[in-house]
């Protein structure tokens, strides 16, 4: 299974009716018109596993490149929003 199905599979990450909303613009997207970004890059060894992904539309994703600038921020948006419990 690619990453790419893996995030749409998991739970955490169901669509709101048919519709995916983008981390970087808060903007909604059909499933075709979204991209699953690495929050921390391949090349920078990140990995395929849920917690390194996210939803983002195809234009922040382009303007985003291989920069790590805002992986940190991401990594702990992500695990917040996956976990609301914990805090
Ligand atoms: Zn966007």
């Amino acid at each position: 299974m690619g990453y790419r199905d893996k995030f749409f599979k998991d739970p955490a990450n169901r669509s709101n009716h048919g519709w995916y909303t983008c981390v970087r613009c808060g903007r909604n997207f059909r499933k075709g018109d979204v991209d699953i970004d690495h929050i921390l890059p391949q090349s920078c060894g990140g990995t395929d596993e849920i917690d390194n992904l996210q939803c983002m539309c195809r234009h922040c994703n382009r303007s985003k490149r291989d920069s790590m600038d805002d992986s940190i921020a991401d990594y702990l948006d992500n695990e917040i929003r996956r976990n609301p419990n914990k805090y």
